[in-house]
């Protein structure tokens, strides 16, 4: 059984690791790496595209005007940041917020998993696209699955995915805006519900212990 402080201790750990990374081209363009942020014990976390300009500033994700919707959207439903975690499919910002490349998916894809595997949240909003079509495996349209859960087993966690368009397309799009507010809206049922069925868990593995290090930004994990 994990306590909330390894579970931030070792995101703490992911997160100098994902700092350092040059796995994909996007290492050479990027201010800084945008790890997630938020609460590592949520049950509840968005996974979105890539860092857009501000995050790449930041280092925080949704920080922008898509951000800035989350938010409200979050306090409209009773939620503050400060009780989900949000990420990123990519952990870098493509230049020009151009759509993420496949190898770049392929090499990022490893951290979100294991950020999943760490915070073990119940539900994962999916925000578009990108992270509808990673986590659900499907090549399916965000038009055509939003607003259903679907459960999955990513790793050893099983979770109900929600898909819902992506905050910046709500921006885009009054019509849009309105669908994913009424998506919304569902969270705090589904929620509710308390995790799926898990699968048998695994022989554990003793915690590691973080070396002497300085702790790098640990307010972005409570
Ligand atoms: N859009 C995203 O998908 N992620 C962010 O962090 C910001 C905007």
């Amino acid at each position: 059984m994990t306590t909330a402080e390894q579970r931030r201790e070792q995101l703490v750990e992911l997160y100098k690791e994902v700092r350092k990374c040059e796995r994909c081209a996007l290492h050479a363009s990027r201010t800084q790496t945008v790890f997630g942020a938020g609460n590592a014990n949520a049950d509840l976390m968005f996974v979105g595209e890539a860092p857009g300009a501000q995050e790449d500033l930041e280092g925080i994700p949704f920080v922008g005007r898509a951000g800035k919707l989350l938010s409200e959207l979050l306090a409209e439903n009773g939620l503050a940041r400060d009780d989900v975690f949000i990420a990123n499919v990519l952990k870098s910002r493509p230049p020009g917020n151009r759509d993420p490349q496949p190898d770049e998916i392929a090499a990022c894809e490893p951290y979100l998993f294991r950020q999943v595997e760490l915070i073990e949240p119940t539900v994962i909003c999916t925000l578009g696209n990108f992270a509808t079509k990673l986590l659900t495996g499907s090549q399916t349209g965000i038009s055509r699955v939003h607003g259903v859960p679907q459960v999955h087993q990513l790793g050893q966690r099983t979770v109900q995915i929600f898909p819902i368009y992506h905050p910046a397309a709500g921006l885009r799009t009054p019509s849009v805006k309105q669908i994913l507010r009424d998506d919304f809206k569902k969270l705090p049922g589904l929620l509710a519900e308390g995790p799926p069925p898990q699968p048998a868990a695994p022989q554990a593995a003793p915690p590691a212990t973080p070396p002497e290090d300085e702790d790098p930004q640990p307010q972005l994990f409570s």
